[in-house]
């Protein structure tokens, strides 16, 4: 009996579930450089490269356990360059009797994989994706009956559930949270540790030249490439990151620094996302700095909460909503992205800071996801969907379950409120208190109105006045809204139209 595995890859795990009782001598693996996957949204040429070099790497590692392994690469001949029709081939070439595949991280993914299974006439079995803290189920059963889904009320679930951070039964150190210590604005002379960074081998130069030669037009540069492609090299800048990174991750988690796209974060999260690291043991190496007195509690707080709070918790919105919380928009928001999201090229520091940091790196850490890009494309009024297609295109650790939520949720408020209990809006001033991009800045972040105001002031009171009908109900809104109830009419009116002045000048030609 031939069983064929497929392996994706976003599945570079050596326990992943459709692996567990492989049979080296019986069953084929199969796994797949497809064109669609890297042409859907034009991705940034380094997540291509990541996504290819880690999946021959890890076929390597396969056929050097004597696994038979038939891989298609991207230039094969005869490769259709989508994943229905290659799974056919591939039924053809094997005739095997049953599919044994691990469940697709994606709504798309999953569906197409369904499709190709039951056309090509063989069984096909799904199995859950352990890799995860919590199943789809897990969450399903957590969210049903409840009308908010606060992430901070799962979080702590999963702390008790797994076990992680707790003394006897209760929260270690006595807090659930320790996010009032980690909001610290980065001193002017602390400086971030050197990163370790993985020079390219020859198998990433391979697919360096081949992205470079099909994707030409694509986002980004890969002059800086340098990400764990292995799960050996991604072990090492797990610890890079504890000895470096953790100690200082809680106090500078929210900071931004001109020059200086890493900081203390721990840019695990490509390793993450395509299997080379199993959050599991990137959560107890954090904990176990902590009870070795390596780092302190803030920071490992801080930092499991990312992975076992967040990312775990923005899977299992992403499955409970899917496909329909790829449509929202519930503050109608329609104007289209601006180009200087794709090249660069704006006056406003912070957002050239992040989008240029983003195009050598495809990289940037959440506050500037959030607080930045986010943060421009809520106050503008963007479409979610454009933005969310932006967002998914240009970052190396961009898969959509964990992408959307993030965008539609927090970055936009494109979901009503299902995860943030009010939007992400913010003034220049929340900029400013973080980082040291204001201090050379075209614009002045104190100048409220006018041509050298910072625009993400008139912006942020422009949003505030537009979406007052939906947003002057939320208490947590209660307090700008008081503010706002004090201007005349005059006011709010040329603050508006300031707004739109600013908007509607911004070239949208994507380039
Ligand atoms: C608009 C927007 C889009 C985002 N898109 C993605 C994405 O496509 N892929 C992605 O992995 N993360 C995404 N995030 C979450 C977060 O910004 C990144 O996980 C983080 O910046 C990755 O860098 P790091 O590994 O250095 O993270 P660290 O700051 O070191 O955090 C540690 C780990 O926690 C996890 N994590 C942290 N924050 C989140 C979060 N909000 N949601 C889920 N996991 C989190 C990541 O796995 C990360 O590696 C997005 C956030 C926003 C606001
Ligand atoms: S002044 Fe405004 S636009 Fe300039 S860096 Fe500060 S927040 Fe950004």
């Amino acid at each position: 009996m031939t069983i064929l595995r497929l392996v994706l890859g976003d599945q570079l795990s050596d326990a992943l579930s459709a692996l567990t009782d492989l049979d080296p001598r019986r069953d084929i693996v199969l796994m797949m450089e497809v064109e669609a996957e890297s042409t859907y949204v034009r991705h940034h040429k380094q997540k291509i490269v990541l996504v290819l070099s880690a999946m021959r790497h890890f076929a390597e590692a396969l056929r050097a356990r004597r696994v038979t392994v038939d891989y298609i690469k991207l230039d094969a001949p005869g490769n259709t360059g989508n994943f229905h029709a290659e799974i056919q081939r591939a039924v053809a070439r094997h005739r095997p009797d049953r599919i044994i595949a691990t469940e697709p991280s994606e709504w798309r993914v999953q569906a197409l994989v369904e499709g190709a299974g039951s056309a090509s006439g063989t069984p096909l079995e799904l199995r859950p994706d352990d890799r995860f803290f919590a199943s789809r189920a897990r969450f399903a059963a957590w969210a049903r009956g409840r009308r908010g889904w606060r992430m901070e009320h799962f979080y702590r679930d999963m702390r008790r559930e797994h076990g992680l951070l707790m003394q006897n039964g209760e929260p270690a150190g006595g807090e659930w949270n320790y996010d009032q210590a980690n909001r610290k604005r980065l001193p002017a002379r602390t400086a971030p540790p050197a990163r370790r960074r993985f020079p390219p081998d020859a198998i990433t130069r391979e697919v360096m030249s081949l992205v470079e030669q099909r994707f030409p037009d694509h986002v980004g540069g890969l002059e800086a490439f340098g990400w764990p492609v292995t799960r050996a090299d991604a072990l090492h800048a797990l610890d890079d990151f504890l000895a470096n990174g953790l100690p200082n991750f809680g106090d500078y988690q929210d900071a931004m620094k001109a020059g200086e796209p890493f900081l203390f974060h721990s840019l695990l999260s490509p390793a993450l996302n395509l299997g080379l690291l199993c959050p599991r043991e990137v959560c107890l190496a954090a904990e176990e700095a902590w009870r070795s007195g390596a780092a302190p509690l803030n920071a490992v707080e801080g930092f499991v909460r990312q992975i076992l709070g967040w990312r775990e918790y923005v899977r299992g919105v992403y499955w409970a909503l899917m496909p329909d919380y790829a449509e929202r928009n519930a503050l109608h928001a329609t104007r289209t992205l601006p180009a200087f999201y794709w090249t660069g090229d704006t006056r406003m520091h912070c957002l050239r800071e992040a989008i240029c940091g983003t195009q050598r790196h495809a990289y940037s850490h959440h506050i500037q996801r959030l607080m930045v890009t986010g943060n421009f494309a809520l106050l503008a009024g963007i479409a979610p969907r454009e933005i969310e297609r932006w967002y998914l295109a240009v970052y190396a650790d961009a898969f959509e379950w964990v992408e959307m939520p993030n965008t539609l949720g927090m970055a936009v408020f494109a979901d009503g409120g299902q995860m943030a209990s009010k939007p992400y809006a913010a003034s220049g001033a929340y900029i400013d208190r973080m980082s040291d991009f204001c201090a050379s800045c075209a614009y002045d972040m104190k100048q409220k109105t006018g041509p050298r105001a910072c625009p993400f002031n008139y912006l942020y009171w422009a949003f505030l006045i537009r979406q007052k009908d939906r947003l002057s109900g939320n208490p947590r809104m209660a307090m700008p809204y008081r503010t706002l109830a004090g201007w005349p009419q005059e006011r709010q009116a040329s603050i508006l139209a300031e707004a739109e002045a600013f908007l509607d000048q911004l070239d949208t030609t994507y380039p």
